[in-house]
């Protein structure tokens, strides 16, 4: 726990939830933490210190204080693996993605595999076959596509996995050469079926945890200290219950976790999945574990537009018929059923405006009052259904980083002039009455949540801001203040934590984050986070570098 000294924060700039100020004598200035909680939040007064002995006072030089970010959608354990692997971001070709790989090998004599990320298709002329790589090791060699929907592996990996006599998964294809051969790209629910589950069992619970402590250093560098994980399974699970136990029963991060649920093998099968979930979130709870809980189910229902799976109401332009979603409605029923009536939150990923629509409906016939549901992504609606969510009381999750421009330059051929008018409709939701809450998709998408904002509050390109790529949909483009929220009292109360975390109120948790920053939505792009507090102790400073996670 936090030292006995009284944190007294001055001369900030405070977030109070709609605006900014040191303006009127009345703006809270300064905000005082004890017993790792707010205690005091208001304008500066002698009267007020006077109450508080062994003061430790901090003057902010105006700095500008948040409520520190909760990741509403995030693969925290896929996160902390992926900082761990061979960057291929920025590759030119493929020599300099060899080159990489060579060097990696070379300065890493002990580790048993090669991990790597960030690889384009494009970077390889649209190539992935393991002869690519095969001469660069002996060792199985993984590397998977910057969105995480296919992964290149060489010769050792395809036969540690035992690629070659597997039938295609239902929803992925493994790519085979002229004799059916499986020549190296695994695609699509290949990853989430094989390659995971496989690493998952051969990288040891050492290796897990020492991934999950990159990705909460991650987090704390960029004013994170809370996140919403979106496909819980036992193996994730099993390594962050081992973490925190290592780290003497609490973790510097409140997580909540929606678990997985497969299409598996019919309707028993799925059923089978939620139990799990009931059964786990009657241990791990709000009241038991509020730090560490199991809030829920996810289901993926679709798939991705850029790869044509997204589940649409009409084709997609490029004459590619829509396809059936992953989860019909007949699918969904019985699940999405059982979970409300056990008192489940039900996370509903929904990227077409088709999945969308079946979403709305299954969780109108069966969520209860109160259950605060949710739909991740919603990437294209229809404004019938758009405006279902605020009536239904159904949260939309939303990851404005998938709306950087840059990324979606296929966007127009894909879907037409008239149907991308209403990709990535915030401001229709947000009008219609629902909750947002903003989250990464990490690591599919950068982590940083002021980047993400800067997407969120502009449209433009966070990624590559000097592409002159044009902004998407400006008119869905929320406020400054209300991206704020989305992303931190929204992401709270996404997850019923909002009556503990998510603004800076007296009683409140003193989780917050110090941001050098010019308040406006262009200023989001240049923000950097000074110093991140997680109940009150200082878990990041820009100044010093060093995490001072204070034993807990
Ligand atoms: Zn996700």
């Amino acid at each position: 726990m936090s030292s006995n000294k009284t944190l007294v924060l001055t001369n900030g700039h405070f977030y109070t939830g709609t605006k900014i100020g040191i303006e009127s004598n009345s703006s809270p200035s300064t905000l005082i933490v004890k017993n790792g909680k707010i205690d005091y939040f208001g304008p500066s007064n002698s009267a007020t210190l006077h109450q508080y002995s062994d003061i430790e006072e901090h003057d902010l030089k105006g700095r500008y204080v948040l409520p520190s970010f909760i990741d509403a959608h995030t693969h925290f354990l896929l996160l902390g693996q992926s900082l761990a692997k061979v960057q291929l971001g920025g590759c030119k070709d493929l020599s300099e993605i060899r080159l990489r790989i060579a060097e990696y090998v070379q300065q890493n004599p002990d580790k048993e595999r090669v991990l790597c990320s960030g690889w384009m298709h494009s970077m390889t002329a649209g190539q992935a076959k393991a002869s690519m790589l095969d001469d660069l090791t002996n060792k199985p060699i993984y590397i998977d596509s910057k969105d995480l929907h296919s992964c290149w592996c060489n010769t050792p990996a395809l036969a540690e996995m035992g690629v070659q006599n597997m039938p295609d998964p239902a929803g992925g294809t493994i790519e085979r050469d002229a004799e059916g051969k499986a020549s190296g790209l695994l695609s699509e629910a290949c990853v989430l079926l094989i390659v995971w589950p496989w690493l998952a069992q051969v990288l040891s619970v050492e290796e897990k945890m020492t991934s999950l402590r990159a990705g909460i250093k991650a987090y704390h560098e960029n004013g994170v200290t809370g996140c919403i994980d979106m496909a819980m399974d036992d193996n994730s699970w099993d390594a962050i219950l081992a973490l925190r136990k290592a780290e003497g029963g609490r973790l510097p991060l409140r997580l909540a976790a929606h678990w997985c649920i497969n299409p598996g093998n019919g309707e028993a099968d799925r059923l089978k999945q939620v139990e799990r979930a009931v059964e786990l979130a009657a241990i791990y709870n709000a009241s038991t574990s509020p730090d560490l809980r199991i809030v829920g189910i996810k289901i993926i229902c679709d798939g991705v537009i850029d790869a044509c799976t997204a589940a649409l109401k009409e084709p997609y332009t490029t004459n590619v018929a829509s396809p059936e979603p992953i989860w019909t409605p007949s699918m969904l029923d019985p699940v999405v059923k059982s979970a409300c009536e056990a008192g489940l939150q039900c996370a509903l990923h929904a990227i077409g405006d088709q999945a969308v629509h079946n979403a709305v409906n299954v969780l109108e016939a069966y969520g209860q009052p109160g259950q605060r549901h949710r739909i991740e992504h919603l990437e294209l609606t229809a404004p019938e259904d758009a405006a279902r969510l605020g009536k239904l009381g159904i949260t939309a999750s939303i990851q404005p980083v998938h709306a950087d421009p840059a990324i979606l330059r296929a966007w127009p051929a894909l879907l037409g002039p008239e149907r991308i008018k209403r990709a990535f409709a915030y401001q229709d939701f947000a009008d219609h009455g629902a909750t947002l809450a903003i989250g990464s998709d990490a690591p599919t998408a950068p982590h940083p949540p002021l980047k993400n904002l800067y997407v969120a509050t502009t449209r433009r390109s966070a990624r590559y801001p000097d592409a002159g790529d044009q902004p998407v949909n400006e008119n869905f483009k929320l406020g400054i203040a209300e991206a704020v929220n989305a992303a931190t009292h929204g992401a709270a109360y996404s997850c019923f934590a909002e009556h503990r975390l998510g603004t800076l109120e007296v009683g409140k948790e003193a989780d917050f984050v110090v941001v050098e920053m010019d308040f406006q939505p262009e200023g989001l792009l240049s923000a950097k986070v000074s110093q991140t507090y997680f109940a009150g102790d200082k878990v990041f400073d820009a100044a010093t570098g060093s995490e001072e996670v204070p034993k807990m």
